[in-house]
């Protein structure tokens, strides 16, 4: 015969294991906050979901000893895929030149965790219907940016293939591709391997590559001029957050609160020559606009409002 308190226990189970299945379903959404370039605008960033996943184990290998100085094309950490739409030829001179690239940057960055990236030589003409002689050469951009805290409690955007060099046993989902990358094919590029020396109206395709490369390691600053006459850090969604069971700060992926200035990485060393003022310092007053008008759509009204609304200073572009 079942009691009252049978029922109450059974009743009290039905809870805590509703409660576990609750709890599971919201560690399981737990997420970091990542953003993407949009494609159709490198300046802008979208935000993708990333949750957080646990690593698996991987053979990474160990720190170069930076004493020993045995840079060789057999140390480049770089695992490249390249789309190439030109002849035969040509593509297997700019393979060539992205593993050169690969393995010089690879001979003096300490890298533990292998790059991937993603490349590509068409015709922007073609692509993009950029046909002009002096267009674009080409471009690349971490293909994940992670916000991360930094040890000045401010959080920042880290490229992927930085946040992976710190083996996190714990980290946000990876972007199949670190780095993408896109050459002009419409370019009049040189290359090491061709008979006649470089002239006036080329460009040497490692030279370029390689600078671009660096941009698609994170090395790149998010101030730059959004608004007409301004200069500002990076403008994208703030994500939602949440505390987690284990207290932890987590991103809800799929909401977005209000608009948020973001800095990358290395914009933590970026300060005012004038005065030796942080540029961060800069970044948190241009976001109290955001935590102080509560307004529908943030984001034009910002771009209304910007030159008289802030007290700070700001940076003629
Ligand atoms: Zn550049």
């Amino acid at each position: 015969m079942r009691t009252k308190s049978t029922k109450y226990a059974e009743f009290n189970n039905k809870i805590i294991n509703h409660l576990i299945l609750f709890l599971l379903l919201f560690i399981s959404n737990i997420a970091a906050q990542c953003f993407a370039p949009n494609p159709q605008n490198p300046r802008e960033l979208i935000p993708v979901a990333c949750n957080l996943v646990k690593n698996e184990p991987q053979e990474n290998l160990k720190f170069k000893d930076s004493t020993s100085n045995n840079s060789s094309s057999s140390n480049n950490m770089f695992d490249i895929t390249l789309n190439c739409t030109v002849s035969t030829d040509l593509c297997s001179k700019v393979q060539k030149a992205f593993d050169t690239a690969g393995s010089i940057i690879s001979s003096y960055l300490l890298l533990n965790t292998r790059i991937v990236l993603s490349a590509s030589f068409e015709s922007f003409c073609d692509l993009y219907s950029s046909c002009s002689e002096n267009g674009i050469l080409g471009f690349a951009s971490p293909a994940r940016w992670i916000l991360m805290e930094d040890d000045d409690n401010i959080q920042r955007l880290y490229p992927q293939s930085l946040v992976k060099q710190f083996e996190l046993s714990t980290h946000p989902e990876y972007s199949k591709n670190d780095i993408i990358a896109s050459f002009n094919s419409d370019v009049s590029y040189w290359f090491a391997e061709d008979s006649t020396p470089i002239n006036e109206t080329q460009f040497d395709f490692l030279y370029v590559m390689l600078h671009e490369l660096h941009h698609g390691l994170g090395f790149s600053s998010a101030w730059d001029e959004y608004f007409t006459g301004y200069v500002t850090p990076l403008l994208a969604n703030d994500p939602i957050k949440e505390i987690d069971a284990e207290d932890d700060l987590v991103y809800n992926n799929t909401s977005y609160s209000s608009f948020k200035f973001y800095e990358c990485a290395f914009d933590k060393y970026v300060i005012l020559m004038e005065n030796g003022q942080k540029a961060s310092e800069i970044t948190e007053k241009l976001n109290t606009y955001f935590t102080e008008n509560n307004n529908a759509n943030k984001k034009k009204n910002f771009e209304i409002s910007f030159p008289t609304c802030l007290c700070c200073p700001i940076i003629l572009a």
